[in-house]
């Protein structure tokens, strides 16, 4: 088993094929470490771009590349056929820090080679929950790359950061402080259709109160006090993602406003459900 981590730079486009904007991968960098983590080869590449000619003013500034830099790149085809038999025919473990990287990297084999997947992808980790479980941070809140080498004792000064090669360097470094095989293992995603729909899948919240997908118990509050199931007031109102709605306890009268949200993520149903006693207005 080899693990090659890959990160890319790119730059945000006008596509007039999709009429509309796409992230066009301009440098990719890749580290290849083998089953003792060892690192066996580095792979780094410009890529000269075809969608759009000239790089943006935040790119050049976050990345320090410049249109020089690019324009004396290979082909978009070129670098990834070289990529893919670079990584050879081992099994491999494919990471970067986010999922955001693969799927700019399907967008562009869309857009360029009219493939609709990834050649040299079988098995995916992202790394970002992979080290974020380590560090034991707040699963919702997700940490950037040289937050979380900071937070495991890295010194992410010695890489040049927004940089293709660095930040796989930087990212193959987190991977091997954290590593455990079997922990690893409930991370690795197998990379047929279904990981693909995944990748494409938007999650959005639920609007409607009637959607039959919405778990009917999360529309109840119990008052914290009395342990008894409060009675709603005033009908649900959706706003800003969530439905809200006052309730009042049987018992000891106390208003509460409750307010959910169902997001409907790509296989399951995500809720968040918040609640704020009502303090009445003192009279002066
Ligand atoms: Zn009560």
């Amino acid at each position: 088993m080899q693990y090659v981590i890959l990160d890319l730079e790119w730059n945000n486009v006008y596509g007039r094929k999709i009429h509309g904007f796409i992230n066009e991968i301009i440098e990719i960098g890749a580290v290849k470490l083998n089953g003792r983590l060892e690192e066996v080869d580095t792979f780094s590449s410009f890529i000269r771009p075809s969608i759009g000619k000239r790089l943006r003013g935040s790119v050049k500034k976050l990345t320090n590349i410049t249109n020089d830099d690019v324009q004396g790149g290979e082909p978009f085809t070129y670098v990834f056929s070289t990529l893919r038999k670079w990584i050879g025919s081992e099994p491999t473990v494919l990471l970067s820090w986010g999922n955001g990287d693969i799927r700019v990297l399907i967008e562009n084999y869309k857009y360029l080679n009219g493939i609709t997947y990834i050649p040299f992808l079988s098995n995916y980790v992202d790394l970002q929950p992979f080290v974020q479980r380590k560090l034991q941070t707040d699963k919702g809140q997700q940490i950037g790359l040289s937050r979380a080498a900071e937070l495991l004792g890295i010194d992410a000064d010695a890489y040049s950061h927004h940089r293709a090669l660095a930040d796989s360097e930087l990212s193959a470094e987190c991977f091997r402080k954290v590593f455990d095989f079997d922990d690893l293992q409930e991370y690795v995603q197998t990379c047929g259709t279904d990981f693909y729909a995944k990748l494409a899948f938007k999650p959005h919240p639920i609007s409607n109160i009637r959607n039959p997908l919405i778990d009917k118990k999360q529309l109840a509050y119990q008052c914290p006090k009395c342990g008894v199931n409060a009675v709603r007031r005033t009908e649900w109102k959706y706003s800003n993602r969530f439905f809200r709605a006052v309730f009042e306890c049987p018992t000891c009268h106390t208003q509460t406003k409750v307010s959910v949200r169902f997001m409907r993520m790509y296989d399951h149903i995500d809720v968040k459900k918040t609640a704020a006693e009502i303090v009445p207005q003192q009279a002066e």
